[in-house]
């Protein structure tokens, strides 16, 4: 493919100057403009920042490619200009409009690939001496790719153009194991890294909101995460799976007005069942708390915690049976299965002396029965009244 450099030489911020010889320059510097590449911004908008914001006399880069990949020559290779801390008086800059390492589109990645080579070959600099900006001067990220992710540019660089060409750079995966939950919208579940060449869109986190996933590959510069069974997501999406913590203990609900919920209110992917108001005076039991511990988990579901009272402990139980009802019961320690009906003439209460599951309670009920599993029926009449401490 050809380029064209377009020359704005004559109109770049603080003009050309023979600052130094050609023989002094040894390394080219690539780097990004740290402003996402839809965004659209032109060298012009940087100079207008490093001029105004940052009072510079002159701009950062000799040569820059848009956001559509067209290159442009702000300096002369003799021109020292502000690209990189304390290292300029021996380094040529290329800056690329793209707000991180995965923001670079295929014809930014190629031109400035065209565009490297051609400085190498003007200047006479090999492979090994073209440098992210961070690996002149660590004080950033630029241009977000990682010492691997550089040695295999220089790699490729070192190659002829056209045996680069035909052998393209291997996206890099690092294989990880740990879940994540989906917690926010507005990101594109993709076949790939998001950027890179050939990847199809799947979906939006839109529809997976509170979804655990389980990731197994990140993308080189750890942005992209791959869920099993579901693709490349951006990992500003995900959040830890919320804790909770394991507890046994009876609530009673005191209050109405508060929702019961699938989960936690407000965690991801929380859903509205019901109110407390149908339930107030129910004792029910509790599972599990939320970390904070402002939510608990019930047989109704997720209730705030400020809706109800925890149950205080109960010392003695008494069952009360109705007058004129039949029940069924079996021998203490079962089985369960074909127990005899006993009808009970006069009203009468008796200490639960323990309980069976399965609406069985053990009480003992004097005379001929004796102490038997009773099965507690609420529709006949029973009723169980506790005694707290
Ligand atoms: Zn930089």
């Amino acid at each position: 493919m050809a380029y064209t450099i377009n020359d704005r030489r004559a109109s770049a911020l603080g003009g050309q100057s023979k600052d130094r010889s050609r023989s002094a320059i040894t390394t080219i510097v690539w780097h990004y403009s740290a402003v996402a590449r839809s965004v659209r911004k032109f060298i012009t908008g940087h100079e207008e920042y490093w001029k105004n914001t940052l009072g510079w006399d002159r701009g950062g880069y000799h040569f820059y490619i848009d956001a559509d990949g067209n290159i442009w020559q702000n300096y002369d290779y003799e021109r020292i200009t502000w690209g990189v801390l304390n290292s300029n008086g021996y380094t040529v800059h290329i800056s690329v409009e793209a707000g991180s390492g995965t923001d670079y589109s295929q014809a930014q990645i190629d031109a400035r690939e065209w565009l490297t080579r051609k400085i190498m070959s003007d200047l006479n600099i090999p492979a090994s001496k073209v440098k992210g900006h961070w690996e002149v001067y660590n004080n950033s990220a630029c241009p977000g790719y990682t010492k691997a992710q550089m040695d295999a540019w220089r790699a490729r660089l070192a190659q002829s153009a056209a045996a680069a060409t035909s052998e393209p750079i291997a996206p890099i995966r690092v294989p990880v194991n740990y879940n994540k939950m989906v917690a926010y919208p507005g990101y594109s579940i993709d076949s790939k890294p998001w950027g890179e060449p050939g990847l199809v869109n799947w979906g939006k986190t839109d529809d997976i909101i509170g979804n655990t996933i389980s990731i197994y590959e990140e993308n080189g510069s750890g942005e992209y995460v791959n869920g099993v069974k579901v693709g490349w997501i951006d990992k500003r999406a995900l959040i830890d799976i919320p804790a909770r913590v394991s507890v046994s203990y009876n609530v009673i609900i005191k209050t109405g007005g508060y929702s019961i919920d699938s989960r936690p209110w407000g965690e991801p992917g929380f859903a509205n069942w019901v109110t407390t108001d149908a339930f107030v005076g129910q004792t029910v039991p509790v599972i599990e708390e939320s970390a904070s511990g402002d939510y608990i988990n019930t047989s109704l579901g997720w209730i705030d915690k400020r809706a109800v009272e925890k149950e205080p402990a109960v010392v003695s139980s008494t069952l009360h049976l109705p007058a004129g009802q039949t029940w069924i019961v079996y021998p203490e320690n079962g089985p369960y299965k074909a127990g005899n009906v006993i009808a009970v003439e006069q009203a009468c209460s008796c200490l639960i002396l323990g309980g069976k599951g399965q609406g069985l309670l053990v009480v003992d009920l004097e005379g001929s029965v004796g102490r038997v599993a009773i099965r507690y029926d609420e529709s006949k009449g029973a009723t169980i009244e506790k005694k707290y401490a």
